[in-house]
């Protein structure tokens, strides 16, 4: 199954080979070997990947070749219905989804479309409106044009949940759960997840039809490919380490996480004022100044992008070379979220995290889930400024008393604002060992009632 080691032999149209060549892919990734021919079959797929992977090419090059043969020149709306659905968890990865298939599609007559809350429903009801093949949502906005009777589902062929268990964790079930009742019961799903609580094996039993099981990496293995280093400091150098770390290695594109918004604003502000472009990334901001910000970075106008730990989820930004955690992530899988920021398809990258001794829990943490000891590094700080000291003092004193921020009831408006400062949930199968990345795609379910697909999804296959 992984044997497909250029984009020319999955017989895919043309256009769509051309296009992926065109933007400099020259080799599959794992999960592209495995998922495309399974998409093309036109099977249901359970993927387990991460954001990174590869897996927007994996489901998006086959969905297209299958739209191709009614892909239509007319400018009659009639005749560009909506045929396949994409629900993405927050803004930010619809936005990039959406910003690849449509170099996928560059060549072809289908069109695609954005859908998402937090910015004005106008223009996205005129594309709608205008006829559109390929819809990328997240569910609440889409629901909204639904309502509104901007678009209709009703000739959905294939529809994708992508980053499942964010939606889930975010709320969106419900909503999920309203889209998925106005599709064509004949129809292909695929859904793709980073992990497997119960509640999306609950939804992939409900959802899927003999789903085959596509799997890389282990779910929790950091990419081998990304050097993590650890900087041991007092709480009064944080700053100073981070200053010290962007300065002696020249960094730049560099993606600083943070755990708390305040702690994000406060530290894009002070770095700054120390003459470095730097910009913050957190729910709080417009979705307009978050765009504007992940412009400015990918143009190279921002040096370094202090984000949390939702606002970084998604970005996509090819070979990011380093990451820093500003804070230990309170989650241990966060951490590998965070660096998974690096060394994306294939890139080789750079995870530098800054602990204090309050952070030794959480450091130990991370180790038992990655299963390996992140190499102490020496630096050597200056102390920070007096007032600097006392303000982040003041912080951590908060953090120590457990007075970090809780998880905000999810609201359908504003769902990626709420999910900004809650720390991710532990699934209790983190450390499952899952296969490796040459393990073939496993047919799951297949002559067997979907309800076993649970069972499966936990770690035994056939
Ligand atoms: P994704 O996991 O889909 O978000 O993809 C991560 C990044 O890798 C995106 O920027 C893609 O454009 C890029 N990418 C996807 N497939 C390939 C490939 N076969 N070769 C090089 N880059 C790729």
């Amino acid at each position: 199954m992984s044997d497909y080691h250029d984009f020319d032999h999955f017989g895919l149209d043309p256009r769509i080979v051309g296009a992926v060549k065109s933007m400099g892919y020259s080799t599959p990734t794992p999960i592209q070997s495995k998922a495309i021919p399974i998409v093309l079959a036109g099977r249901d797929v359970m993927g387990a990947a991460q954001t990174g992977t590869g897996k927007t090419a994996g489901f998006a090059l086959p969905i297209i070749h299958r739209l191709l043969p009614q892909a239509s020149s007319s400018m009659s709306p009639a005749r560009h219905p909506v045929r396949a659905l994409i629900l993405a968890p927050t803004r930010e990865l619809a936005e990039q989804v959406a910003e690849n298939v449509k170099m996928y599609v560059a060549g072809t007559p289908l069109r695609c479309a954005t859908v998402y809350g937090g910015v004005d429903m106008e223009p996205q009801t005129q594309a709608l409106r205008a006829g559109v093949e390929i819809v990328v949502a997240t569910p609440g906005r889409l629901l909204d044009h639904l309502g509104s009777k901007n678009t209709s589902l009703s000739q959905v062929q294939v529809v994708v949940l992508d980053e499942a268990d964010r939606m889930l964790d975010m709320g969106f079930l419900p909503d999920i759960s309203r889209i998925l009742n106005q599709l064509p019961k004949e129809r292909q799903s695929l859904m793709f997840s980073a992990t497997f609580p119960e509640e999306i094996k609950k939804l992939a039993a409900n959802f899927l039809r003999e789903p085959v099981l596509v799997e890389v990496a282990r779910r929790n293995a950091t990419a081998d490919n990304v050097q993590q280093e650890l900087y041991r400091v007092h709480e009064s150098e944080k700053t100073g380490a981070l200053l010290e770390l962007l300065r002696s290695r020249e960094l730049k594109q560099v993606l600083v996480f943070v755990n708390t918004k305040i702690g994000c604003r406060r530290l894009a502000r002070e770095l700054q004022k120390q003459g470095i472009n730097a910009e913050a990334i957190h729910g709080d901001k417009s979705q307009d100044e978050r765009m504007k910000a992940l412009e400015g970075f990918k143009q190279g106008t921002i040096d370094v992008l202090v984000a949390t730990d939702v606002a970084a989820r998604g970005l996509d930004i090819v070979e990011l070379p380093a990451v820093i955690n500003y804070d230990v992530p309170y989650a241990p899988e966060d951490y590998v979220h965070r660096i998974g920021r690096t060394a994306r398809a294939g890139a080789s990258g750079l995870a530098m995290t800054i602990a204090t001794g309050a952070e030794d829990r959480a450091v130990a943490g991370i180790e038992r889930l990655i299963k390996r000891t992140i190499e102490v590094m020496p630096i050597e700080v200056r102390r920070a400024q007096r007032g600097e000291r006392h303000e982040r003092g003041r912080e951590r004193d908060r953090e120590v008393r457990g007075e970090r921020p809780k998880p905000a009831a999810p609201r359908r408006q504003a769902p990626a604002d709420d999910f900004f400062s809650k720390p991710y949930e532990a699934t209790g199968n983190e450390s499952e060992t899952a296969p490796a990345d040459d393990e073939a795609a496993v047919p799951v379910g297949a002559g067997k009632k979907p309800a076993k697909l649970a069972a499966l999804l936990g770690g035994s296959k056939r």
